[in-house]
């Protein structure tokens, strides 16, 4: 069998990619993208040339949470472009391809997986810092974050470490990691993206969040972190006006009434 003709041209698309931070979760609604848009604005006032991918194709709301609602896709001869918020952010995401924001793309297996590949291969990113992907959530598997952690440890991967969402209400927690590829040919889209990353970039950053809800009076992710011994980047706590920013596109960098947040989002970034 000879090379993967899809991987080539992905290997060939992330040549031009510097660092891939992927974002992923357990569940859904945990912050997975608001994680992810964060980070992608502070990259970019950071001076840092960043693209920001949506393959979260069942719920994109990253042209929302980049204040790109309503913008549409162009083609060029060098693949697709992504909509610009910034000179230097660029984002993509399956939300600019549908008509209306509110249809859930209900895509599953091979055309699912067909879609993130041509994310992955297709899409003129030029020469970046940064790709920031928002992965998929929920995968049969890898629901809970110790599973995922394990999942880490047993295929060889580093896990970067861990980030506690909504601290002090419901919480949740994110796990940055690097992925090795499978041999189990499951065509789970989160592990199938991961992979396909993975292989064209073996040398770079992956980021996963996944989610669990957390017991503080046990230690919440920290305790976790330490029993399972990988990072704890630190917590983020449940702010409203992260949630107001996130809604009305904006970065929280830039907001004064984010005091709660955005302090303790730029320390967790800082460590990445
Ligand atoms: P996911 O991508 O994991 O599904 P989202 O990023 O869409 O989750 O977040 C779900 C909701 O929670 C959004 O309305 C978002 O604004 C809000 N949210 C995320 N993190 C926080 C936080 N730390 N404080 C307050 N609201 C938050």
């Amino acid at each position: 069998k000879g090379p993967d003709p899809d991987l080539l041209a992905i290997i060939e698309r992330m040549n031009t990619v510097k660092h891939k931070i992927l974002v992923l979760s357990g569940k859904g609604g945990v912050g997975k993208s608001t994680f992810s848009a964060q980070l992608s604005f502070a990259l970019a006032e950071m001076d840092y040339q960043v693209g920001l991918l949506d393959i979260d194709i069942c719920g994109p709301s990253i042209p929302k949470m980049l204040g790109l609602e309503g913008q549409g896709i162009h083609q060029s001869n060098l693949g697709w472009q992504p909509v610009y918020v910034e000179s230097n952010l660029g984002v993509m995401s399956i939300g600019f391809m549908l008509p209306n924001q509110d249809d859930a793309v209900i895509w599953r297996g091979p055309r699912k997986n067909g879609l993130i590949k041509q994310f992955l291969k297709d899409v003129d990113w030029g020469d970046i810092d940064y790709l920031v992907v928002d992965a998929p959530p929920g995968t049969k598997f890898l629901i809970d974050v110790r599973k995922e952690i394990n999942f880490c440890k047993k295929v060889g991967v580093p896990v970067l470490g861990v980030v506690e969402n909504m601290s002090g209400l419901r919480q949740t927690i994110s796990t940055l990691k690097f992925v090795k590829p499978s041999e189990s040919g499951d065509t789970d889209a989160t592990e199938w993206a991961l992979n396909y990353i993975k292989d064209s970039a073996p040398e770079l950053l992956s980021v996963v969040a996944c989610s669990e809800v957390f017991d503080s009076s046990k230690g919440g992710a920290e305790k976790m972190c330490h029993e399972m011994r990988v990072p704890f980047l630190g917590k983020v706590p449940m702010d409203p006006q992260l949630c107001k920013a996130a809604e009305e596109g904006r970065s929280c960098f830039t907001d004064e009434k984010c005091i709660a947040s955005a302090p303790a989002l730029k320390e967790i970034i800082k460590k990445l």
